[in-house]
């Protein structure tokens, strides 16, 4: 059975770096069974109650400035598939979770950054599903769960956020922090705890997080682009274990580490 994974997706730059985030996402694939559909929670596609867009063709969505204009030509050409929209929003429904099929979104960098990487070919259908910016871990760990069921009808899912997310601490006066700058120790110490927590399976400590977790609020400001490991975690089962599939570090302070759960 296709485990769940959790991805940090990093800048959208990633798509044309030569990092070993992107040469990661690139080999990776090649380790699973081929799915038959990806339904992805990116931490871009915010709403105020779980949505999963319903589109058999969905757009592209460049929601980003100031990068390579390259990016902006980029297409990433996977259909949609409505019928499993239905489902998912059934199975979300099913778990008292309140779901709308939704026609108004795309495909956000958080969803085709990676999975161009990942499956370039585009000739998987992608089911993008949201994020509810200040619900709790707990939350998302629910939607999670809810999603678990269509691993076993052998669909990929995927949460795409960032294990860590301060962008005021990766720019500086003239731009960015080089993509190879070193990680700060405040960056490293919270990635560590996080890998020994998902690593042991300690649910109730990842949930808890905020207060746990060495340095929470300064590697989460906002906390929109972790709430998707949670998401993964709950797709791994009922007692979830994560594997970090992938650990580095992009322009200091972006952990771009990767997790299969089971
Ligand atoms: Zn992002």
């Amino acid at each position: 059975m296709l485990p769940s994974l959790f991805i940090s997706h990093g800048s959208p730059m990633l798509v044309l770096s030569d990092t070993p985030a992107r040469h990661f996402l690139e080999r990776y694939a090649a380790e699973l069974p081929r799915p038959d559909a990806i339904v992805i929670v990116s931490a871009h596609y915010e709403t105020a109650r779980p949505a999963v867009l319903g589109d058999p063709a969905p757009r592209m969505i460049y929601d980003f400035g100031g990068f390579d204009p390259k990016l902006r030509e980029m297409v990433y050409a996977a259909p949609g598939d409505p019928a499993l929209a239905e489902i998912v929003a059934g199975l979300l429904d099913s778990a008292a979770l309140d779901a709308t099929v939704d026609a108004d979104w795309g495909y956000d960098h958080g969803t085709w950054v990676p999975l161009r990487l990942l499956y370039p070919d585009a000739d998987i259908p992608v089911v993008p599903v949201s994020v509810q910016p200040g619900a709790s871990a707990r939350h998302h760990f629910e939607v999670g769960r809810a999603l678990a069921p269509l691993r076993a009808r052998n669909v990929l899912v995927i949460g795409s956020g960032s294990l860590t997310h301060n962008l005021r601490a990766i720019r500086t006066e003239l731009g960015r922090n080089p993509v190879d700058a070193e990680a700060p120790d405040w960056v490293v110490a919270f990635s560590e705890w996080m890998q020994a927590r998902i690593t042991a399976g300690d649910t109730e400590a990842l949930l808890d997080y905020r207060d746990l977790a060495p340095h929470a609020a300064d590697n989460h400001p906002t906390d929109e682009h972790l709430m998707p490991l949670y998401a993964a975690m709950g797709a791994g089962g009922d007692a979830p274990r994560g594997e970090r599939i992938h650990a580095s570090h992009e322009y200091g302070a972006l952990m771009m580490d990767a997790y299969a759960f089971t």
